[in-house]
């Protein structure tokens, strides 16, 4: 994010500004007070009341009791501890899990990984929008399943899911409900108790915390296996002596998100639609991308006919605008989405996409100078386009 007027960054899903409120929290953390929470001295003490105390502020955030978090180093670690550490601890009971096709990369490379260690897994279609049908995944379960694993969101195109109607199918079956929130925290409000989900991952970057931090929601009486073994910090369950500045901010950045969410949530909505209505409205050939309403508010997903991504990521870097081709998670390979191949999208229509994402401090002149340049853009591209 820079500081000059014409720098526009809406590239929030990749990364986030860490909260100038947060590095505040965080400072005290790395020279002041530094200690190990497994110490036994003074300075451990210290460590340990901060760990606790930030441990009740993320619980509170998604609603859960503190022992039912454990501290990971990421959405990604969240995910294999979530999907690795629940399969190898309940393998007796089956080895059949069911996914979606829109979910993060992690938790397809993960499924893969099982499915290499003698798991089933099965992968569950989605509509236009990337949504899944509860009543599709409810006939692929069978008797030897033992995990469902869906995204609250996608990332990408931003939809959201069924969660309430998929925890109802799931619920009432000795199965466990996996969801990785991350593309939804800190935009909705999340709830573990009103929404029963047994494993939930999210991390602090996606709420303006530190990177490299993230944690794995475990509900009571749920077993797992850790996939980090060592001196067995994290009740046994993630060794490793804990990162008390992340954790800190990550605590801070909660309690930041709870109390701005509403009115952050209703100034992004407001500007994506601006963004959505401007440009199909004003370019021709330009879809949009994910579902019309059940979307996040801060995502803004189109494809635009007969023009590569790459060409248009490029042309507004050119005039210092940020924007995605969709996950920077995979946007270094030369492959198509996987979420918009599982859209439906053919190849090369799934080449012509560009992702906006808004976040905490996306101001309405930059909505506007997209607006501004996007159409002259589009109208270049496309006269050198040999996909016309
Ligand atoms: N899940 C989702 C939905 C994500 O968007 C990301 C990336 N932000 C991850 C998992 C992985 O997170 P990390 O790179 O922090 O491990």
């Amino acid at each position: 994010m820079g500081d000059k007027m014409q720098d526009v960054y809406l590239d929030y899903q990749s990364s986030k500004p860490v909260d100038p409120r947060v590095v505040d929290a965080m400072l005290p953390y790395f020279s002041k007070s530094f200690g190990n929470p497994s110490s036994l001295h003074l300075v451990g003490d210290e460590a340990t009341k901060v760990l606790e105390e930030s441990r009740a502020k993320i619980s509170a955030f998604i609603g859960a009791d503190p022992e039912e978090i454990i501290f990971t180093s990421g959405a990604t670690e969240s995910n294999n501890l979530a999907l690795i550490g629940f399969a190898m601890r309940n393998k007796r009971k089956g080895n059949h899990i069911i996914i979606s096709e829109v979910e993060h990369i992690s938790i397809h490379n993960i499924a893969k990984y099982l499915q290499r260690n003698g798991f089933e897994i099965s992968k569950i279609p989605v509509d236009q929008y990337g949504r899944v049908n509860p009543a599709k995944l409810e006939s692929r379960i069978n008797e030897k399943t033992i995990l469902v694993s869906i995204g609250y969101a996608s990332n990408e195109v931003g939809t959201i899911q069924p969660m309430e109607k998929i925890c109802e199918i799931v619920r009432d079956k000795d199965i466990a409900l996996h969801t990785d929130a991350v593309a939804v925290q800190g935009l909705l409000p999340l709830d573990v108790k009103r929404m029963p989900v047994d494993l939930m991952s999210i991390s602090s970057n996606d709420i303006y915390g530190p990177k490299g931090l993230g944690a794995l929601y475990i509900r009571k009486g749920v077993g797992i296996v850790p996939i980090i073994i060592g001196g067995g910090q994290e009740r046994g369950l993630r060794s490793g002596t804990e990162n008390i500045p992340s954790i800190v901010g990550m605590a801070e950045a909660a309690r930041i998100s709870s109390l701005e969410m509403p009115e952050e949530t209703m100034r992004m909505t407001e500007y994506r639609d601006r963004l959505i209505k401007g440009v199909l409205e004003n370019i021709p050939k330009s879809h949009l991308n994910g579902h019309p309403t059940e979307r996040l508010p801060n995502n803004a997903h189109f494809r635009f006919e007969s023009v590569e991504g790459e060409s248009l990521i490029l042309s507004l870097k050119d005039l210092r605008i940020a924007a995605s081709t969709g996950s920077a998670c995979t946007s270094k390979t030369l492959e198509p989405s996987h979420t918009l191949i599982a859209c439906g999208l053919l190849h090369e229509e799934a080449h012509g996409s560009l992702e906006f994402t808004l976040g905490r401090f996306s101001r309405e002149t930059d909505i506007e100078r997209v607006l501004e340049v996007l159409p002259g853009i589009l109208e270049r591209l496309r006269k050198i386009s040999p996909l016309k």
